[in-house]
This record gives C-alpha cells, structure tokens and sequence, in this order.
C-alpha cells in the first residue's frame, strides 16, 4: 500500500500512521510512504481511519494486497484436489413455469451439471417486465430439491429475502446490477453461504475484487466469481477475458463465464463458449427444454441439444486435465 501525504503534512502523517498501523513497516518513499508486511484483512479496519487522516491525498492499494495468492475460497463445487475440473452451473432464464423447469432440470441431471439455476427474483432494467415468482415461488421450488438432489443456484435482489431462501438455494447469487450493492453483500455474506458474485459492467478488476473482499469481510467463506460482460439493457455482446485471466494470475478464487448474458444470442453462445472455456474454471448457461416459451431472454437460451455440445467440449477439457 503507498500512502500520499501532502508534503507539509507528511510527518504529522507518519506519526498518525504509526499509532493506527501497528505492525506492518513504514517506510518513507519521498513522495509517498510505503506500508508493508501486513496479513489478509489487516488494513480494511484501519482504512477509513487512515482515510481520514489530515494531509492523507491519496492511497494506493495493490490487487494482491487485498487477496494474496496464499488465500483461496474453495470451490464449492467438488473437484479432486489437484485438477481443474471445469463446472457447469446450466438452467432457464427463470422460473416461470414449474413444469418446464422441472423436465429441463431432469434432463441437465443426466447429462450432467454440478449445479442447476433456479431464478425466482429477477432484475428487471425496465419496470414492465416479468420479476419472477420471487418469495411465492420459494415453497414450491423446495418439492424438487429431494429428486433434483443437485445445488440450486439462486439470485437475491432484496436484503429482506436472503433470510427468506436459506433453505432453498445452495449459491446465492449477486447479480451483475447489485456487485456494488455493499448492504445486500453484507447480508448475503453474513449467512455464511457460498455466494456467486458476478461483474457489473465496465466495472474494473479492483472494484471487483473489493466486492468480493467485503463478501469475505463479512463471513463468506466461498465465493464463486462470474464474469458476463459489459453490457446489460443492449445487445452488444462482449465478454471480458483479460478480467478472467487477470483473477486466475492475481487470486485463487474460482472464476467461470457466463456465457449466455454475455453472448446475448443462441448462436453466440457456442463463439462465447470457445472464447472462454480455456481461462474459466467453469461456466453458467442458461438452457431450457423450451426456451421458446421463456418470458425472459427467449433469443439466448439454448434448448438441450446445444447444451449437450457444450457439455461434450467441456468433458474434453477434463479429461485432459
Ligand atoms: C442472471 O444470471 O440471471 C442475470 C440476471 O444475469 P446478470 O445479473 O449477469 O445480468
Ligand atoms: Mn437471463
């Protein structure tokens, strides 16, 4: 961390530091002062106090001082210790109809998933559209859990519901919109589940990274990251590699690919598939037995036949691992 002090103020500064940062080194750079030699979470309780310190400009924080590669939330997906095994986390857009989710969910049973989605509560960027069944559809789902018998994955947009579906989704979803949404990240990471967080749009690997740094702040213990491109309410598809790549370099927490939301389209999915499978350590795609009848994003989710394509590609990987 490198501390920029106002030049007349820098000694006041050094001495304020001293009495907050016990026992990290200090070291006086000129321009800035150098803050070394602290352990995983040790500077977030002192930053607002070291913030707030008069004649502080500006601080600097390396990635890698947030979550030293020492540090890792395990997957919550099992994978034989040692490998890559690369997971799939497939399912609709939403819940709308129980019948359908419930073929659709059969059918990835089969073929073979490590989780299935289970959107109850949707994100809507226009205030028409379908919000899912939100908290009614919560008693119904828990039917299926005993014969599904895999994960459910779930989003949560309200902090008032994360109590709510405790009992019904294995992996409560942060969605794209809400990365920054620190109370419902607070929340969700105060029950101690695992917690998949995806990446707002545009958003940089470092508000990423303090996203998940408050998830694990506040009693996360794994957490899944989630890229899905830069675009929500347009149609523009994208995806952000290098972000992929610069978690895998930087972190060791597990990162997969969205790779319906961000490539917008069926056709797109099996491109955005190919792009990503090689960096991530898994991927979410959104499938249905009919995606016709899906009320949200018809035009991306892929039907089965497609999902088995993929699946195929991804045991490849596996198997070479
Ligand atoms: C979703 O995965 O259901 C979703 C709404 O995606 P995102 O938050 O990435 O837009
Ligand atoms: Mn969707």
């Amino acid at each position: 961390m490198k501390i920029y002090p106002s030049k007349e103020k820098k000694n006041e500064v050094l001495l304020e530091l001293k009495k907050i940062l016990i026992h990290p080194s200090l070291t006086d750079r000129g321009n800035f002062i150098e803050v070394k030699n602290f352990r995983y979470g040790y500077i977030y309780d002192k930053l607002p106090k070291i913030e707030n310190i008069e004649g502080v400009r500006r601080i600097e924080i390396q990635n890698k001082e947030l979550l030293p590669k020492s540090y890792s939330t395990n997957c919550y997906f099992k994978r034989p210790i040692n490998t890559n095994r690369k997971f799939i986390i497939a399912g609709p857009c939403v819940i709308d109809d129980f019948n359908i989710f419930y073929q659709t969910a059969l059918k990835l049973k089969e073929i073979g998933v490590d989780a299935i989605r289970t959107p109850l509560f949707k994100p809507r960027s226009l205030p028409y559209g379908y919000e899912g069944m939100g908290v009614r559809g919560i008693e119904k789902l828990k039917g299926y859990k005993n014969e599904i018998n895999l994960p459910f994955v779930g989003e949560v947009l309200d902090p008032r519901d994360v109590e709510k579906v405790l009992d019904v989704f294995e992996v409560i979803q942060i969605g794209a919109r809400n990365m920054k949404n620190y109370p419902l990240l607070k929340e969700v990471a105060k029950t101690k589940k695992p917690v998949l967080l995806k990446r707002q749009p545009k958003s940089t690997l470092k508000e990423f990274l303090f996203s998940l740094e408050y998830l694990l702040k506040y009693g996360a213990k794994k957490v899944i990251l989630c890229e899905r491109g830069d675009d929500i309410s347009n149609s523009k598809p994208s995806i952000n590699i290098n972000i992929i790549k610069d978690i895998k370099k930087e972190i060791r927490v597990p990162i997969i690919a969205d790779i319906s939301h961000s490539a917008k389209s069926r056709e797109m999915v099996m491109r955005f598939f190919r792009k990503s499978i090689k960096y991530a350590d898994g991927i979410m795609v959104e499938v249905s037995v009919r995606p016709e009848l899906s009320p949200i994003d018809t035009k991306q989710i892929i039907d089965i036949d497609e999902f088995l394509k993929i699946k195929r590609s991804v045991e490849k990987y596996n198997e070479e691992i």
